[in-house]
């Protein structure tokens, strides 16, 4: 068993259920599969809070909801500043792991939020947003999304010049839920590594939100990395998972594209069913365990359940 528990997990959708008034994220007792209690316990020292535009708000008011989430993120670590700190600078990285307080980062899934003006990058990057995914499963302004099957497209002019801006501003690109045709285009511009913060592996459970081997090796070669979802229609066919089909696709990265390149992404509160065994974030520590079991050394499961994250971050943050 690892002593203290290092996770950073890249991505979790629990802002929107806070933003709706359903939940507090204090208390285990509100349901859900996240709150700062268990999550601190599990060992998080570094959160990836998602402001996901759901589709009915798109696009014209794609913006509106985006602003209204990142709004609601502020609250949240106003409100708790003895349980969460705003990640926005390589310095804050310094302060992970905090023996008390778990580290946000905030991330925006869906370019819609730009309303299709480069300006608005700007703006959310001052808002402290620092990760952003280029689309959901729909095509925007940027680029197709995995639901595009038809078109198949690379990134628009537009999409292009995000990726360049975000280079410039310091922003980490996330291509989870971004088409083949875009993934590739992404490799070929971005000067700063990348990430899927919650995928899985293609050749394990061929899904179109995963990733093929030949991607997980381009991502290895850039440094960039790919945080492993718990949503059992990612990790198994049938749709039912365990969390040993969790560790199944962390071994398979590791093994395709190194344990360098194997991160956690949960997907927690925006995924509809979990894997038995890994039902909220308080589990994270029996995940631990196996990763023991599956004969990875100690450094190696602090790589895969934080540290990986963290140099990416280290190395795109400014
Ligand atoms: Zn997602």
């Amino acid at each position: 068993m690892v002593e203290n528990p290092y996770i950073v997990d890249g991505h979790c959708d629990s802002l929107i259920h806070f933003v709706n008034g359903e939940r507090t994220l204090q208390d285990p007792a509100e349901g859900g599969h996240w709150d700062t209690q268990r999550a601190r316990v599990a060992g998080v020292s570094l959160q990836f809070l998602a402001a996901f535009i759901e589709t009915r708000y798109k696009p014209s008011m794609a913006t509106w909801r985006g602003l209204q989430l990142i709004e609601g993120a502020h609250r949240f670590i106003a409100d708790h500043p003895d349980q969460v700190f705003l990640v926005q600078k390589k310095l804050d990285l310094e302060q992970i792991p905090d023996p008390t307080r778990i580290g946000i980062l905030l991330s925006v899934e869906g370019g819609e939020i730009l309303g299709e003006a480069i300006f608005m990058l700007d703006i959310i990057y001052k808002l402290g947003v620092r990760a952003l995914g280029l689309t959901w499963n729909q095509r925007n302004a940027l680029a197709d999304g995995v639901g595009e099957t038809d078109t198949q497209s690379r990134l628009t002019q537009l999409g292009q010049e995000v990726i360049l801006r975000m280079n410039k501003l310091g922003m980490l690109i996330d291509v989870s839920h971004l088409n083949e045709a875009g993934f590739w285009h992404v490799l070929e511009l971005s000067q700063d590594p990348i990430v899927a913060s919650h995928s899985c592996a293609k050749a394990l459970c061929a899904h179109p939100r995963n990733l093929t081997d030949q991607q997980l090796r381009a991502l290895a070669k850039q440094k960039g990395l790919v945080g492993v979802n718990f949503y059992p229609r990612f990790l198994q066919e049938t749709g039912k998972a365990t969390r040993d089909d969790v560790i199944r696709h962390i071994c398979h990265i590791a093994e395709v594209a190194g344990v360098e390149t194997v991160g956690l992404g949960s997907d927690f509160d925006g995924i509809s069913e979990t894997p038995e065994g890994l039902e909220h974030v308080g589990n994270y520590g029996y995940l631990i365990d196996d990763l023991t079991k599956r004969g990875f050394s100690n450094l190696e499961i602090e790589q895969i359940t934080g540290r990986n994250f963290m140099r990416l971050l280290s190395s795109v943050l400014r």
